[in-house]
């Protein structure tokens, strides 16, 4: 069978290195499957066009990338400095959430303002503040009506409006704020195809997202961004809710003790796998390529990781925004990719088990174990919603590609996110028989199969005027 995928898909995010026509279109024809907008940087305007041009080089290219709006969530930021604050190591500092604050420092302790109001309330006396990523770190030692004073125990210089971590606290702030369903608006109306809401804390984040999307007749798809300590509490009630994971490891590492990061993305992607999820390791895969023209060996092993775990996506961000060599970025994910997809083929290593929910998983599961006995075998789909191509890439066939066919195209482009699977987008006959012979026609169009080639076809079948679940062995001819 010719041409062999790369299983494991990329994700990079927009930015102004990336955000040309000319750019776009080499990040495409370099194998991109999703373009991520990332909504803490954009405005709308700018949102609107990018989207429109990414379709329009899609079309020109030919490769119909997803779009993936990353919306904000809640964030805790600080407020404007006049000047950059030098702190200086054990400096007494406090951070104010209410205005007027200022008169009551009669004690001249430098302050800022944060966007937090029920910061007071929430955290407790020597628990730590991070700003900044985590460069700047305090302790909280006491607590006041409009603020908490804290010490420097990293110094650093603070400047405006810097993102604030609060590792353990339980922030007790919306999951869908405003600004978020704003943004999500514009997204729908040009056409998104997956929103990843930032900070889910729980299922029922969730909920609220896809009562939003509910409420506006959308079939755009979730992805949960795990980032703190509340969402590994309650990672089963996430993925479950969820339709796609992302390991968000930038703030997780800052959430997070970093020693448990690696636990963390481990029980994440297992968590996925059993439930049957989509899941995307995300953040620093090659952030020294924002400067450096080749990664570190650490870093080639940690996407190797990411591909030896199983992870349906890997994700680009800072490299592909403002990074120097974002092209060279998607080449070496590429060619990481396919040399550990390989290996993990050669050495037989068995994926771990998926709970298998529905007679229809135990249906696919038999394709899939049809499909690992027959070496150089495909597996042929289709499929309205993406439902059966998840069910199928989650089943983590060895070494078949799941040619998953579906007259919709926003499912086509979902269908981008999921491990293995190749979309093909062609209307369906109201009998099934006819809908596999056209599939297989436009495979082998396609240059994609050729006679002699076998194709393990997962698919309802129509019998006595009813549709039952089947699998079936075809050769080509
Ligand atoms: C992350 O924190 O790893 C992440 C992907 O989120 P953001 O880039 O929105 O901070």
């Amino acid at each position: 069978m010719p041409s062999s995928i790369r299983r494991t898909k990329i994700i990079f995010t927009l930015g102004p290195a990336t955000e040309s026509e000319a750019m776009l279109e080499k990040m495409l024809r370099a194998g991109a499957d999703i373009v991520r907008l990332n909504m803490a940087h954009a405005k709308h305007e700018w949102t609107r066009n990018i989207i429109r041009r990414v379709r329009a080089v899609s079309q020109r290219v030919g490769r119909d990338v997803a779009i993936m709006m990353d919306i904000k969530g809640p964030e805790i930021r600080t407020g404007d400095v006049a000047a950059p604050i030098e702190l200086q190591p054990g400096e007494i500092f406090d951070f104010t959430v209410r205005p007027g604050t200022a008169g009551e420092n009669v004690e001249e302790i430098r302050s800022v303002g944060v966007n937090y109001q029920d910061l007071v309330n929430d955290i407790s006396v020597g628990d730590i503040v991070l700003v900044d990523s985590g460069l700047l770190r305090f302790e909280v030692i006491e607590k006041r009506e409009r603020h908490i004073r804290c010490k420097v125990l990293t110094p650093g210089q603070l400047t405006s409006r810097r993102h604030l971590n609060l590792p353990g606290v339980k922030v007790n702030l919306p999951s869908f704020t405003d600004k978020d369903r704003a943004d999500a608006r514009v997204g729908l109306e040009e056409g998104i195809d997956f929103i990843a809401l930032s900070f889910v804390r729980e299922g029922a984040d969730i909920e609220k997202l896809r009562e939003f999307l509910r409420a506006h007749d959308s079939r755009v798809q979730i992805i949960a961004k795990i980032e703190d300590q509340s969402a590994i509490e309650n990672l089963d009630d996430i993925v479950r809710a969820c339709d796609a994971l992302m390991v968000a490891r930038g703030d997780l590492g800052i959430e997070c003790p970093y020693e448990e990061l690696p636990i963390i993305q481990r029980r994440a992607v297992n968590t996925c796998h059993a439930l049957g999820r989509p899941v995307i390791i995300a953040t620093h895969m090659l952030e020294s390529m924002i400067s450096q023209p080749m990664p570190t060996r650490a870093e080639i092993t940690d996407v190797s990781n990411a591909v030896y775990e199983r992870a349906d996506c890997v994700m680009l961000s800072g490299e592909t925004t403002v990074g120097r060599y974002p092209t060279e970025c998607m080449q070496i994910l590429d060619k990481i990719s396919r040399r550990i997809e390989t290996d993990q083929l050669e050495s037989h290593e068995p994926p771990r088990p998926m709970i298998l929910t529905s007679d229809k998983m135990k249906v696919l599961r038999s394709a899939v174990v049809m499909a690992n006995e027959l070496p150089g075998s495909a597996i042929l789909t289709f499929t309205r919603r993406g439902f059966i191509a998840q069910g199928l890439a989650a089943l983590r066939p060895n070494q078949a590609s799941i040619l998953a066919f579906t007259p919709h195209d926003n499912t086509y482009r979902q269908l981008r996110l999921l491990r293995a699977v190749e979309p093909w987008l062609m209307p369906f006959n109201s009998d099934p028989d006819l809908t596999i012979e056209s599939a297989i026609k436009m495979l082998k169009d396609a240059g994609r199969v050729e006679p002699g080639d076998k194709l393990v076809v997962a698919t309802d079948l129509l019998a006595q005027d009813r549709l039952f679940d089947s699998v079936q062995l075809r050769t080509v001819t």
